[in-house]
């Protein structure tokens, strides 16, 4: 069987892989995208049931097409990949799906790379590995397995009804964490979630969603932080119609909120006394968004409406002012613990030179330092929207700039040849 070989193979059919193929396809790059399962699989099948997107779908899609209906409105999970699909389709991207790409290897002493997919090898220059921000659930290892509660990590959470009955420790409060604990309050569960450092924006001030503030004061496009700089999630929800985030009021109303969780040891979990100084913080983060958003609105003479009431805080719940610092899981009656502690990028199936001592790209951009090998859809990778719906789009194009670029490189003979050809 001949090997199949292609200019430029995408692994991973999700937004970041449908806008490489949009931008690829415009600079008539040959390509073709593989995806394991079906088009942004991950919507699909690695969220919660009543997941709906965290910004308004006039914000939340690419520039090529809207979603249909209210532009104000949260999108559904299954929406939004029901989106990229109609996307893919529009653009008639080369995206095959079902195909899984067990392995990328360098060519020794010459360009590119063998592809080992589940259905061949395939021969290509160059590689995106678009295989998403969020790859590898993180669990730390805390809760012996045999604690007698049951353990998932927020990727793996569907609906309340799923769980065994009794009380729920959620641990991690961004916007998964906070979504999830939310949820099974409103189920009628008794919820225990354990909040860290956050930034948590209004969901909308003076008339306009926070990701029209964070869009016109220039924080999508924030850099990446400096390497040390302690990762800091972020607390919004579109849930209902999109709220702002608000862990004070979650506490009035029956949440009880922890410190960071520390430590396990005989069925008890320890938790940091920081919880007050967590909130106070994410507090800071909520009124600094406020006052800038005053400072533009005056700055720019913009004619929306003042909304004093943003500022108003809620009083602190029994749980801030007299902080649990200890919990017996049996003793609270806790059945289940969720952990919404976030993810890791996995890129054991690249076998290149191109990655630092723990495993994370090493890259400019999303152009790595190993020729020929591109990412794309990496927390950070050009900017804090890198890894959301419309930042991977502008990602893609400058990674697409780049390939042309190298192309073009490869493409040019030399003098010494063209005479030869000429002759
Ligand atoms: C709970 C949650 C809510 C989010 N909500 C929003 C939101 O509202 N708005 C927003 O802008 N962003 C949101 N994000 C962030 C981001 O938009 C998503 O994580 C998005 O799925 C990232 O898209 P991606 O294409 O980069 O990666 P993914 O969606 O992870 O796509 C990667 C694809 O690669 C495939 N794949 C992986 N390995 C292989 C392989 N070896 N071979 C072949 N295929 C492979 C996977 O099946 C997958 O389809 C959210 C993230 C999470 C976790």
């Amino acid at each position: 069987m001949p090997v199949e070989k292609i200019d430029t193979l995408v692994v991973g059919g999700g937004q970041a892989g449908v806008a490489m193929s949009e931008h690829l396809g415009k600079a008539g790059v040959p390509h073709l995208v593989l995806e394991r399962g079906r088009i942004a699989e991950r919507w699909r099948s690695e969220r919660w049931d009543s997941l709906v997107a965290n910004g308004p779908a006039w914000h939340d899609r690419f520039p090529g097409m809207e979603f249909p209906g209210d532009p104000d409105a949260f999108v559904a999970k299954e929406q939004v990949a029901e989106y990229f699909a109609a996307y893919a389709e529009k653009l008639g991207a080369p995206i095959r799906c079902g195909v899984e790409v067990r392995e990328v290897r360098r060519n020794a002493g010459r360009p590119g790379f063998a592809v080992t997919t589940s259905q061949g090898v395939i021969e290509a220059n160059r590689v995106v590995a678009a295989t998403g921000p969020f790859q590898k659930p993180l669990v730390p290892a805390l809760i012996p397995a045999d604690a007698g509660v049951t353990q998932l990590h927020s990727s793996g959470y569907r609906n309340p009804d799923q769980l065994p009955p009794g009380a729920v420790l959620v641990i991690g409060a961004g916007s998964s964490g906070v979504q999830i604990a939310d949820e099974l309050m409103r189920a009628g569960r008794k919820v225990y979630l354990s909040v860290g450092p956050h930034d948590r924006p209004p969901r909308s001030y003076r008339g306009r969603d926070f990701c029209w503030w964070l869009g016109v004061l220039g924080k999508w496009d924030m850099a990446a932080p400096a390497p040390g700089t302690e990762h800091v999630t972020i607390a919004v929800s579109g849930a209902r119609g999109g709220e702002t985030v608000d862990f004070r009021r979650l506490g009035n109303r029956g949440m009880v909120l922890l410190g960071r969780t520390e430590g396990y040891g005989d069925g008890s979990l320890n938790f940091s006394p920081d919880l007050r100084r967590n909130l106070d913080r994410g507090d800071e983060n909520y009124l600094s968004l406020l006052d800038e958003a005053d400072a533009h609105i005056a700055s720019n003479g913009l004619d929306l409406p003042e909304e004093p009431e943003a500022r108003k805080r809620e009083p602190d719940p029994d749980c801030v002012t007299d902080p649990l610092l200890e919990l017996n899981l049996a003793g609270a009656g806790i059945a289940t613990v969720i952990w919404a502690t976030g993810f890791a990028v996995d890129f054991g199936w690249i076998r290149a030179d191109a990655f630092d001592e723990r495993g994370r790209p090493l890259h400019q951009r999303g152009v790595s330092v190993q020729p020929g090998l591109y990412f794309l859809g990496l927390p950070w990778q050009s900017r804090r929207g890198s890894s959301f719906i419309w930042g991977v789009w502008h990602d893609a194009r400058h990674i697409a700039e780049q390939i042309v670029i190298q192309r073009k490189y490869f493409d040019y003979q030399g003098k010494a040849q063209r005479t030869l050809q000429e002759a």
